[in-house]
């Protein structure tokens, strides 16, 4: 089987969730706007690693004329909105993305490292199956004077997570496994940086994870191929809060 990264999460995240956006798929109206949101952030985020990685340098000015066109651009946000229209929700938003953009710009400025690609997608076996996926950016750095290879992926989270979830995480695994297999070489260091905390998170990977991840790729799998979907608990904050299809859920009380 072929699987997306998101396949692979969803179905562990609910299986019947899985059912509905990629069997049945249904299809929930428009793409929420905190998501639109992180989609936006992430693309600032590549242009400033692609614009290091092609012209070796980036300015303040470049950064928030990007996030502009981005955000209020896309938007039809007039500049009048920006300086005048305080409590629109959209306004709001993009001024905290400035926020945040400019976080990143000052903490990445004078160190930010080589990247060696950005926003890479990749294919990689895994077990008996393909996980198909997205390096963010893979850079070389420097740490206490040695180089090292570094793997980062941005988020956006209320919370920053503890370190024993990120020592666990699924797509963290899966990058660092995919890394090693088609670069032909290790990586030091496997980071989520949480754009809205200007903070990150770091951890790393060895043998007894790939064999962890490999076991879960062929058990999703195996679910899928035998048409297994069950609903998670009802009633959780994640049907709640979290899920997008719970209008097309049967478990879900209308
Ligand atoms: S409402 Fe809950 S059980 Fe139903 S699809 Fe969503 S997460 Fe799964």
């Amino acid at each position: 089987l072929e699987l997306t990264m998101d396949e692979l999460l969803t179905y562990i995240s609910c299986p019947m969730r899985y059912a509905l956006k990629y069997n049945a798929k249904f299809d929930p109206k428009g793409i929420p706007e905190q998501e639109e949101f992180k989609q936006a952030l992430h693309t600032c985020i590549y242009y400033f690693w692609c614009k290091i990685m092609n012209e070796n340098s980036i300015t303040n000015g470049d950064l928030n004329s990007k996030w502009e066109s981005l955000w209020f651009g896309k938007k039809n946000i007039s500049r009048e909105d920006i300086m005048y229209d305080g409590v629109n929700k959209e306004v709001k938003l993009g001024y905290q993305g400035f926020g945040y953009i400019q976080s990143f710009f000052n903490r990445m400025q004078h160190d930010p490292g080589v990247p060696i690609c950005v926003a890479k997608d990749f294919d990689v076996p895994i077990g008996d199956h393909i996980i198909k996926g997205t390096f963010e950016l893979i850079k070389e750095t420097k740490e206490n004077g040695r180089r090292i290879i570094e793997i980062v992926d941005y988020k956006i989270s209320p919370s920053m997570p503890d370190k024993d979830r990120i020592e666990r995480d699924i797509p963290l695994t899966i990058q660092s496994y995919a890394f090693r297999k088609l670069f032909q070489a290790k990586e030091q260091k496997l980071t989520y940086y949480y754009l809205n905390h200007n903070d990150s998170i770091s951890a790393h990977r060895m043998m007894h994870d790939y064999n962890r991840v490999t076991y879960i790729v062929n058990s999703v799998a195996k679910s899928i191929e035998d048409n297994i979907y069950f609903p998670r608990e009802i009633h959780n904050y994640l049907c709640r809060d979290q899920c997008a299809y719970k209008t097309y859920c049967k478990e879900w009380p209308s």
